[in-house]
């Protein structure tokens, strides 16, 4: 299996069987900035899809699993080969849509856009070691989820607060 940048759907065999669902599989090395996390990027996709062509619509369903490397946003701790499973759902409109839709032409079914919109859509805005990490201590770094510090971080300073104010 070569990893590709584009996820392209051949639909031949959609359309030789209407109303059946076609297995698509494939690993897809998308933009790697495509997620805003600071300190990690995504390392490449997995899908595994459904194709049925309801002509002359095509329906695809299934899953896009992503896997994330990099550092956690709070503690920074290295995070290797996260995954997440995001379902997918999505019709495709033969050559012509408003803008909001996606198209396919011929028996080619570039699903690239609607892989990245889903991405960017239901991937969480944070990426985090595990839920709930405590994160480094503001004042002397110190990592919270295995060490306690003596500082006093009750009262937010003023450096805090101007970086509430920024989000
Ligand atoms: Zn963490
Ligand atoms: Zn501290």
């Amino acid at each position: 299996m070569s990893v590709s940048r584009k996820i392209i759907i051949d639909l031949t065999e959609s359309m030789a069987k209407v109303d059946v669902p076609v297995q698509f599989q494939g690993e897809f090395q998308l933009d790697a900035d495509l997620l805003q996390y600071p300190n990690a990027k995504l390392e490449k996709i997995l899908v595994d899809f459904d194709v049925t062509f309801e002509n002359p619509i095509v329906f695809v369903e299934g899953e896009i699993t992503c896997v994330v490397s990099g550092l956690c946003d709070r503690c920074l701790q290295q995070i290797t080969h996260k995954q997440f499973v995001l379902p997918f759902q999505q019709e495709f409109f033969k050559d012509f849509a408003d803008d909001d839709s996606y198209v396919y032409c011929d028996s080619k079914l570039d699903a690239t856009k609607a892989v990245q919109d889903e991405i960017v859509l239901s991937m969480p805005t944070n990426l985090l070691c595990k839920e709930g990490c405590k994160g480094l201590c503001p004042k002397c770094g110190a990592d919270l989820n295995t060490q306690q510090c003596s500082c006093d971080t009750a009262k937010p300073n003023a450096f805090s607060v101007l970086k509430n104010l920024k989000l």
